[in-house]
């Protein structure tokens, strides 16, 4: 099942300086038991994608798509109101910070089963079964005691399993998670993460991660979606986009990845020269050009075409000139 199909997805913020085009036409889909890593450098756009995803976009954000398809609902043009049905109908998200999203005067049974004792109208008796069995399934000793509990007498990383308990008690088929695990110590995210992954598989939910951590992604994604100043640039297999990545800014994150056996301790590791270009107004040729030790003539005129190169889209003038690959 199609679970997300959006096309030329658009966001532009009005600013003190002009409008900023955060999001310049991104291209996303997702199926049923899959698993799609949105990857880039801060402030790329991808969280204001996934927000905008989750209908949780700025409210002065101008946002148009020629396609935008949500568990086969249309929302394009839709208000946040059109996403409060859908969730607890099959779409969740789990957010970075879960003490956000936690209530601290609300004892965590009470934050797990509220809303499915009322949109499912089960029994507070049945929400707990599901409850308990879901804390028991994120690695949390002891849940039916914790029930009782309140979300400050749970660890950092206790709080965010929570966060994905609560996520999956309506039985969501497309989950998306934005940087789930930032706030957490190294070892602390690499278990939640396993915990995310098993879960995604076991009950075949199509997630949609966003990150800007590639040791995540190339343990967990199917599909990776590289996206830079507000465009996908690269999309592809996780294996070929990490073997082979064609387009340069793809290249380059790869490179500033430690790999065991060939990056030695304490070596520097490569950074992408540059920084990412201010989004007000137009942009003119390649985003990248300027960062881009490839980079063409051409680029810095003209907006890059999307070539297949091994068979995924890559936006770059590269391939358009040599042929695709
Ligand atoms: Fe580099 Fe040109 Fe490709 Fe942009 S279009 S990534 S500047 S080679």
């Amino acid at each position: 099942m199609t679970l997300l199909d959006l096309k030329n997805l658009r966001i532009s913020i009005p600013t003190e300086r002009g409008l900023l085009n955060a999001v310049r036409g991104v291209d996303l889909a997702l199926k049923s038991g899959e698993t799609l890593c949105l990857v880039g450098e801060s402030g790329c756009g991808k969280s204001l994608t996934a927000m905008t995803l989750m209908g949780l976009g700025p409210k002065t954000a101008r946002t148009g798509a020629d396609r935008f398809t949500l568990l086969g609902h249309d929302m394009v043009g839709k208000k946040p109101k059109a996403w409060s049905a859908l969730r607890g109908r099959g779409l969740s998200v789990i957010f970075q910070d879960p003490m956000t999203s936690l209530n601290p005067t609300l004892t965590v049974g009470r934050q797990l089963t509220e809303g499915v004792i009322r949109s499912e109208g089960i029994t507070r008796r049945e929400a707990d079964i599901r409850a308990i069995e879901l804390l028991e399934r994120v690695g949390i000793a002891r849940p039916g005691q914790r029930l009782g509990q309140y979300p400050h007498q749970f660890s950092g990383g206790q709080r965010q399993r929570l966060m994905i308990a609560m996520a999956l008690m309506s039985r969501p088929k497309f989950l998306i998670a934005d940087e789930p695990t930032t706030a957490l110590d190294v070892t602390i995210q690499a278990q939640i993460l396993t915990v995310l992954a098993g879960l995604q598989r076991d009950l075949g939910l199509g997630l949609l991660l966003i990150t800007h951590d590639l040791g995540v992604v190339a343990a967990i994604a199917d599909r990776v979606a590289v996206m830079y100043a507000g465009r996908i640039v690269e999309e592809g297999l996780t294996d070929t986009i990490f073997r082979t990545p064609a387009h340069p800014y793809t290249a380059g994150l790869m490179a500033a990845i430690p790999v065991p056996g060939r990056t030695r301790r304490g070596m520097p590791l490569p950074a992408i020269p540059g920084r990412v270009p201010g989004l007000i107004g137009e942009v003119r040729g390649c985003a990248f050009c300027d960062r881009c030790a490839r980079a063409l003539p051409v680029c810095a005129q003209v907006a890059p075409p999307v070539v297949q190169v091994q068979g995924h889209p890559v936006e770059c003038h590269l391939y358009a000139t040599e042929g695709a690959q």
